[in-house]
């Protein structure tokens, strides 16, 4: 076969090695120059002109920390984290959380605000002050931030920067990147949260080098991250994953999103919370005005708390059962602030997952609790930015709007 075509696209394939360099250097953590060759198949002279541009652009660098086997200790090559600085966002219903991160998603400064308003208009102004207070926090120069990643609920086209349903804020079509472009004169990408977070599993948590897995977040609502092929699935225009809204009984509670009996009215931090309020006003459990509150009512054994959280673990089991059986991930992830409530849901959860996926595929699964952090969801915003130096040119997304 002739590799003519190949050829003719020498900026494709050099972008594709760079790629597969950088990310290997990444999923390693430290490699030398002939493990990377080895590990990659490129010769040793293209992995030394490879990792010049790299060096020189700042977004590697070299280190002594390999194990001497009686001679001179072998140069390593690492990701530079001062090679740039990214910030990234969650907006929630009335806050804005915010992380500046380097290249390698640590966190150098962070800040949580409560919001003014919901016009667009509003968040935009929010997010610009934001943005600002967290590079001084971290004493980085604007200069050397590289782009800001904003997660946001709802179904959002990716592509084109565009909110296209926002369920708390009702948001539709709004063209928020084009509009935070604008105002922050930087690379933005907006993307669903739990997408966001997805991401940043891939890149830097526990679906680092793993093909198949999910994403299963349990907070205020029910979200899925799926990657397939070791790319997360976005659907047609941006709207796969939404299992908080899949539904468990048609003849159940109106959900938020209009239909009756989803997913969410069974598991989501409102549907709890009013689950406990209906056992309170019979008189079964003490009145209670938070999630916490409920969850030291449980662990301390007042059983309608204690039912309550397993019937919904029941639930969530089922379905995540389900979609083991469609998926047949390596490796189901359950994150997000719900995993705070730990046993209590995740016994009867597992127990379910036993019972209904099939036996076979259930094998084939891993099914891991992330322990939460308050920071993951900006973080997993920050990975937006990431993920485009470490990703192929072909993979690689179309900013939200082109630099300006
Ligand atoms: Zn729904």
């Amino acid at each position: 076969m002739s590799d003519k075509p190949l050829l003719g696209n020498r900026k494709l394939i050099r972008g594709l090695n760079r790629s597969t360099v950088l990310n290997t250097i990444l999923a390693e953590g430290a490699i030398s120059r002939a493990a990377l060759s080895k590990s990659i198949g490129l010769s040793p002279a293209s992995i030394t002109n490879l990792t010049a541009e790299l060096l020189e652009q700042g977004l590697i660098l070299e280190t002594k920390q390999g194990e001497s086997r009686g001679g001179r200790r072998p140069t390593l090559l690492e990701i530079n984290p001062d090679g740039g600085y990214v910030v990234g966002l969650k907006l929630t219903d009335r806050q804005l959380i915010g992380a500046l991160t380097d290249l390698s998603a640590k966190v150098l400064s962070n800040e949580v605000t409560t919001l003014d308003g919901s016009q667009p208009e509003q968040i935009v102004e929010k997010i610009a002050g934001t943005v600002t207070s967290l590079l001084k926090k971290a004493h980085v120069p604007r200069k050397k931030l590289r782009g800001v990643g904003l997660g946001l609920a709802g179904v959002v086209d990716s592509q084109n920067g565009i909110s296209r349903q926002h369920p708390i804020f009702g948001w539709q079509d709004v063209p928020l990147g084009a509009l935070l472009q604008e105002k922050l004169k930087t690379l933005v990408h907006i993307d669903n949260d739990v997408k966001a977070l997805t991401t940043a599993e891939l890149l830097y948590g526990a679906g680092q080098g793993v093909s198949e897995f999910l994403t299963v977040t349990i907070g205020r609502g029910i979200g899925l991250g799926i990657v397939v092929g070791g790319q997360l699935y976005r659907g047609s225009r941006g709207g796969s994953g939404e299992f908080g809204h899949i539904v468990v009984d048609p003849k159940g509670q109106p959900c938020s999103c209009g239909k009756i009996g989803c997913l969410e009215t069974f598991v989501a931090e409102p549907a709890l919370l009013q689950s406990g309020q209906c056992a309170a006003e019979n008189g079964d459990l003490d009145p209670f005005t938070t999630l916490d509150e409920l969850i030291n009512f449980a662990e301390s054994g007042q059983t309608a708390a204690v039912k309550l959280f397993s019937t919904a673990g029941q639930v969530l089991g089922r379905e995540i059962a389900n979609l083991i059986n469609i998926f047949n991930p390596a490796l189901v992830i359950v994150s997000g602030e719900g995993t705070r409530i730990g046993e209590l849901i995740f016994s009867s959860m597992t127990a379910a997952i036993k019972e209904y996926a099939m036996s076979t595929l259930k094998s084939d699964t891993e099914v891991r609790i992330d322990p939460w952090g308050d920071d993951a969801w900006a973080v997993g915003a920050a990975s937006l930015v990431l993920q485009d130096f470490f990703s192929s040119p072909i993979n690689r997304r179309k900013a939200a709007v082109p630099r300006a």
